[in-house]
Formats: C-alpha cells, sequence, structure tokens
C-alpha cells in the first residue's frame, strides 16, 4: 500500500480523558486553564475525542446548567458526588458535582481571603481518584484510550491507576508549573485512599511527605512540558526543584511541547476589544489600537515614546520586581509603562506607587480584565517579560500576533518562541523580539537600550514586527506531536 494511500484512511478516534483544575473560559487563574481549554479543539484534526474532567465549582456547575449525573458515589472522601456531562463553549465536558468539596466562595485553590484551602489535598485526590475511576471503565458507554492528568492538582491520577493493577489508559502528565507541587503530610496516606505500599521513593513519597507533582512524574507512562528549553531546565539541580534526579532518569520519556494559543480568540483582524483591526499584511489600524490605549490608560500622548506593556501575574517568577528596578532607566529612555496585572501584594503596592509617582508615564491597572489584556497587546509597541523562570509562556506569543515586540528572559519556552534581533538575525529577517540573559535587572535595563536603538531604525523594527505577525504560534505542530505520543501509550480496546 502507498503512505499516500494509507494516509488517506480515516484513523479510528482515540479517546483520552483530560483532567484538570482549571479550564478556560469556565475557570482560570493562568495559564494552565487556556492550555486545557484549547486542547480538545486543538486536537480534533489529528482524530482525537477529548473529554475534560473538572471540579464543580459554583461557576462550572452554573455554567454546566441542568444535566443528568452518568454516575453517582455514595460517600466520594467525605461526602456524596456525581459525575454530570455537558457541552460549556464548545468543549465536552465532564463535572464532579461535590458540593462538600467544591461548592465554596472564592478561587479554585482560596478562600475569598486568599488563604489556601487546608483541605485542598483532598479536594484535589477526590478529582485524581474520579480521573482514574473513569479510566477504569465507570462510566456508562465511554472508556478513555488515555488519561491526561495536568499539574500538581491531578499528579495522583496515574498513582491511583498503577496501584489498582488490572486494565488501564496509558497515562501521560503534563507539568505546566514545577515549582507547585502539592505536598501533603504522611499521615493523609490513608485518607487520600493510596497503599501503604505506594509511600516509597518508587511511589508518592516526597520528603517524608506524599508529593502529588512527583507522583504524576513517577507513575505515569509518558512526561511533558509545555516547551523543550523547560523540559531540558528541569533535569538541572538549579531548575529542578528536588525533581531533578527522578527527572533525569526519567529524560527518556520525558517531552518539551510547546504550547499555542488560541488563533481565533486572539485575532487582531477581528478582536472585539481593539478600536481598529490590523494584522500582518494590513498593519495601519495599529496606529489608532495604540491612541486608545494611551487614552484608556492614562499615558501621555507622545507618539514618538515607546509604549512598553506587561501583561503579568505580579510576583518573583515573573521578574516584576527587576522591571520596578529598571524604572528611571525605562523614563531615562522615554519610554512608557502600561501594567495588567494582579499578584503578590508588596508588588502591587509598589506598582500603584510607581504610577502615582510618574502620572502620564506609568499606568497600572490592578487586576484581571480580559479585554484590557488585549488592548495593552494591541496598543504597546513592546511587550515586557523578565521572567526568571517560564514553562512556556503565553502573553509573549500573543505579542508577536499582534505585533507587541516581545522582550524576553532567555529561559524556558521564552528562549524558544523569540528570535533575537541580533545582526545575524536582522540581516537574515528573521528577528521577532528580543532576548535577555540572565534574568537581572542590569540585563534587563540592556535589552532596554536595544530596544530604544531598534525603535531609531524604523525599517529595521517594521520588519522585526511583522516577522512577530507571521511567526507560528497556534497549535497545529504540538497537536500533532501530543497526538502522536496518545497514540503511543493507547490502551487498546
Ligand atoms: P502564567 O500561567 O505563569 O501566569 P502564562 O503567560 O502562561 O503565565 O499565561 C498567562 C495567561 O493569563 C495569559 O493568557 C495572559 O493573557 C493572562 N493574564 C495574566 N494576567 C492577566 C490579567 N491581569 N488580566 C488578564 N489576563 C491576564
Amino acid at each position: 500500500m502507498s503512505a499516500q494511500a494509507s494516509a488517506e484512511i480515516p484513523r479510528a478516534p482515540l479517546r483520552v480523558l483530560s483532567v484538570a483544575s482549571e479550564c478556560f473560559p469556565l475557570v482560570k487563574t493562568g495559564g494552565l486553564a487556556d492550555v486545557v481549554g484549547a486542547l480538545p479543539t486543538a486536537l480534533a484534526p489529528e482524530a482525537v475525542a477529548m473529554r475534560t474532567l473538572l471540579p464543580g465549582y459554583p461557576g462550572v456547575i452554573a455554567a454546566l446548567g441542568p444535566a443528568d449525573p452518568l454516575h453517582a458515589f455514595e460517600d466520594l472522601f467525605g461526602g456524596p458526588a456525581r459525575v454530570l456531562a455537558g457541552y460549556v463553549s464548545g468543549l465536552d465536558i465532564l463535572v464532579l458535582d461535590a458540593p462538600h468539596l467544591y461548592a465554596r466562595p472564592g478561587g479554585p485553590y482560596q478562600d475569598p481571603q486568599g488563604r489556601d484551602w487546608p483541605d485542598n489535598p483532598v479536594r484535589f485526590a477526590a478529582l485524581s481518584w474520579v480521573a482514574a475511576e473513569i479510566g477504569r471503565g465507570i462510566l456508562p458507554g465511554w472508556r478513555p484510550h488515555v488519561l491526561h492528568a495536568h499539574d500538581w492538582q491531578t499528579g495522583l491520577a496515574p498513582a491511583y491507576l498503577h496501584y489498582a493493577g488490572g486494565p488501564r489508559p496509558g497515562t501521560i502528565f503534563t507539568v505546566h508549573n514545577l515549582a507547585f507541587q502539592g505536598w501533603a503530610p504522611a499521615g493523609l496516606l490513608g485518607a487520600l485512599r493510596l497503599p501503604p505500599r505506594s509511600f516509597d521513593i518508587e511511589g508518592v513519597e516526597f520528603y517524608g511527605g506524599i508529593g502529588t507533582l512527583k507522583a504524576g512524574l513517577r507513575l505515569s507512562d509518558r512526561i511533558t512540558t509545555v516547551s523543550p528549553t523547560y523540559a531540558r531546565e528541569i533535569t538541572t539541580p538549579e531548575e529542578g526543584n528536588g525533581l531533578d534526579g527522578l527527572l533525569r532518569a526519567r529524560s527518556g520519556v520525558l517531552h518539551g511541547i510547546l504550547n499555542g494559543i488560541d488563533e481565533a480568540a486572539w485575532d487582531p483582524a477581528a478582536d472585539p476589544h481593539l478600536a481598529a483591526g490590523f494584522d500582518a499584511a494590513r498593519p495601519e489600524g495599529r496606529e489608532a489600537d495604540r491612541a486608545a490605549l494611551r487614552a484608556r490608560m492614562g499615558l501621555s500622548e507622545e507618539p514618538e515614546s515607546l509604549v512598553l506593556g506587561v501583561v503579568s501575574r505580579l510576583t518573583g517568577q515573573k521578574g516584576m520586581d527587576l522591571l520596578l528596578a529598571c524604572l528611571p532607566a525605562l523614563l531615562r529612555h522615554g519610554m512608557r509603562l502600561a501594567v495588567l496585572g494582579a499578584g503578590e501584594p508588596a508588588l502591587e503596592a509598589a506598582f500603584r506607587q510607581a504610577a502615582s509617582a510618574h502620572p502620564g508615564q506609568v499606568a497600572v491597572q490592578i487586576g484581571y480584565d480580559e479585554s484590557l489584556a488585549h488592548a495593552i497587546q494591541g496598543g504597546c509597541d513592546a511587550l515586557l517579560v523578565p521572567s526568571r523562570f517560564e514553562p512556556c509562556g503565553l502573553t509573549q506569543l500573543c505579542a508577536l500576533r499582534y505585533g507587541a515586540l516581545p522582550v524576553v528572559a532567555r529561559v524556558g519556552g521564552l528562549a524558544d518562541t523569540v528570535i533575537d534581533a541580533n545582526e545575524a538575525a536582522l540581516a537574515s529577517g528573521v528577528a521577532t523580539g528580543l532576548q535577555f540573559a540572565p534574568t537581572t535587572a542590569a540585563a534587563l535595563e540592556g535589552a532596554l537600550a536595544r530596544l530604544a536603538a531598534l525603535w531609531q531604525d524604523r525599517a529595521a523594527w517594521r520588519r522585526t514586527q511583522a516577522n512577530a505577525m507571521r511567526a507560528p504560534v497556534g497549535w497545529a505542530r504540538s497537536a500533532a506531536r501530543y497526538a502522536a505520543l496518545y497514540r503511543g501509550i493507547a490502551a487498546a480496546g
């Protein structure tokens, strides 16, 4: 049979259960939600039929509306629970309705005062347990070939399957951020329904307790993380958060697969949050968006001054303290700064203070605002991402598509997605932004100086901007890689 003929034979759809604690647009605190929400659509052309299991937070239950239960548990870690099914925002979702665990105010992990719920280990063990049970076939008429778990919240799902024995789906565990490890005291072993033999260095044991992230990394068939560079970094003692030895030992099944962005939600030619549409072929509209952003955020009308944007959690990981340290240099270059973000109280206060000290030059909005995030991407000239570490990063991908030159630290996925405007890249016409290293205030200041110089060469700037807008930032390549991994571990049947 010729290769062409075999390519035309339709592949049988592969059933994949994705389980996570967040999923855009239903519940989101960061990039994890974007990725979990994007995967089903991205994988559909690869003949993967994905269902996504989520906790029944109040917002998720409300979005689902009336739904028939597919399965009921009399006692799921301390109370009755049901698995509900439905379609929301084009996603085929399963919702774990367990009021004793999830019917609470506040965010997915924290109470309204921002404190972690003390029973988080149990809340997410329950989610993982149910994912494993679905993997073992408890739902009528639907049994997945593959279970795909994300981050510490669902790291026990592969563990439950491992210790249950018997037929099971293939398991894949994606680490979106190694810094969040989901550690629980050893005394919870029984309460989390883990067998005594699991408390072992080859099992869930981690520094004398239960490591849920570690369990996922140790006991899944395949591990992925969200960029090739981060996949390498986390095998080093410097970036491995105590898990580098384990990751080195499992490097044969560790894959770095870049995230993409939703190209329909982030389309500068048809973005309802922008004053004017534009794209690489018709960049003119961007001027109006630039003016609109200045007006919206109260930045002074000086068309020659560069407007730098930030859309970020305001945390040390994101290097926001370094940006504050560079503020005097930034202002000396005549640049303006537009910041949208929320996070550590001290950083929020410092940015607020910077805005009141430099009205018209520094504008800051504290909080989460999807619409303003789009307006900043479409209206700023360059987007700053000075992260100390960055598994993949999504904001620089949005920035590329929106023609805001990303100025990024050369770490993780930032290193893999932005082509630095060095002499060679400019001469070859392939530059898409600026990279700097190491992640220090001095190196960021150096990048600002290079940015100011590039701005003076408007022709080179425009070429770089056009390259950025044409850079591939979607899911096509990565979806094919996930699908290939799934097919390699799929359970028969
Ligand atoms: P992380 O997941 O580490 O926070 P990513 O860059 O991977 O960082 O993803 C962040 C996502 O959250 C992006 O979609 C970004 O646009 C969005 N985001 C971050 N902060 C805000 C905010 N304050 N308002 C709106 N969107 C935000």
